[in-house]
């Protein structure tokens, strides 16, 4: 089923992700983690993408996993910044062969050592270019990534706000964002976009931060604010694993429902292959998710 038949319903609803192995030998316990999370019975769930190789070659074993044994919609992400026209296509190819409807076309970070590398002669500089390949190539249901603080190379937000709507233009179907710990920060921002124009379903990103070492590295990845008491609570529990996994449970599902409680119908939750993550937050809003938005 395509993601946006899910959105059209206009019911609360969560979706989890979960990231292919880096090495074979893990290959079980994601495929463990990724059965425990698909029996919830998220919306859907999404399946990350190694951009520099790494773990792309499991996402779509994954991902047809989750659809077929698991019945449960996926989303199969697909970066292609280090990549050719030839081997994207051979993945295009191969996502429709496997059944599977929706991909989330990104750029990929740039690769390390490429920064200041002459663009000219890169297959792909930006998502968009992916979005227009997947459009024309088959009957996909197209995401694509959006940044509530901007992305980190856009020189404005308003700069960022017209390619995406370039983006969007081009066939996304819907968008994600980035993860952010300010819901002001995306109420702000979803005001700009509808103004611009961009009209699609946006579902919003929440990273539950369960340990303090996760925090620098999320911060950094992402460049997210990280308000007062957010910041607090990490002082204070970052150090006791029980104690910040409860906090930080707390603290996506405060987010949440505020978010619900403000317009927004779909949450994606980065579960990071967490399943007890997953669970404690369903648990918490399991009044609310499937009730009418
Ligand atoms: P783009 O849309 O290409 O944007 C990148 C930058 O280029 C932005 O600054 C934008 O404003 C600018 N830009 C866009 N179009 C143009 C243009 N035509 N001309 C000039 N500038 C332009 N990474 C992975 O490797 N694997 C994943 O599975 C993955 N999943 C993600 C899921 C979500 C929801 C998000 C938010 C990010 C994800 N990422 C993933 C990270 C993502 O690949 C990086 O954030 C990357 O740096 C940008 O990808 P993008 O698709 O947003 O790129």
């Amino acid at each position: 089923m395509k993601l946006t038949e899910i959105f059209k319903k206009n019911t609360y609803s969560l979706s989890f992700e979960v990231f292919p192995p880096k090495t074979d030998d893990v290959y079980d316990s994601v495929k463990t983690a990724t059965e425990k999370i698909a029996k919830l019975s998220p919306a859907f769930m999404s399946v990350t993408y190694g951009a520099g190789g790494g773990t792309s070659r499991y996402t779509l074993d994954i991902a047809r996993g989750v659809k077929e044994q698991f019945g449960v919609e996926s989303l199969a992400h697909l970066t292609c910044v280090s990549s050719t026209r030839d081997t994207v296509k051979e993945r295009i190819a191969a996502f429709k062969a496997a059944g599977i409807e929706n991909v989330m076309a990104l750029r990929g970070d740039i690769p390390k050592g490429m920064e200041n590398a002459d663009r000219s002669t890169w297959h792909y500089r930006h998502a968009v270019e992916l979005v227009r390949e997947l459009k024309e190539s088959g009957d996909f249901c197209i995401g694509g990534a959006c940044y509530p603080e901007v992305h980190p190379e856009s020189g404005s937000q308003s700069e960022d706000i017209r390619y995406l709507w370039e983006k969007v233009e081009a066939g996304c179907d819907f968008l994600t964002t980035q993860m952010f710990f300010d819901n002001n920060l995306l109420y702000n921002y979803l005001y700009k976009i509808r103004e611009a124009g961009i009209i699609v379903p946006v579902i919003a990103g929440i990273m539950p931060i369960t340990n303090g070492k996760q925090v620098e590295r999320a911060i950094k990845l992402s460049g997210s604010f990280m308000p007062q008491r957010f910041k607090m609570l990490v002082d204070k529990f970052g150090s006791d694993p029980e104690a910040m996994k409860q906090a930080g449970i707390a603290y996506a599902t405060d987010q949440i429902i505020d978010l619900f409680a403000n317009g927004v119908t779909n949450v994606h939750v980065y579960s990071m292959n967490k399943p007890d993550v997953a669970a404690a937050i369903q648990k918490n809003l399991s009044s609310i998710i499937g009730k009418n938005a």
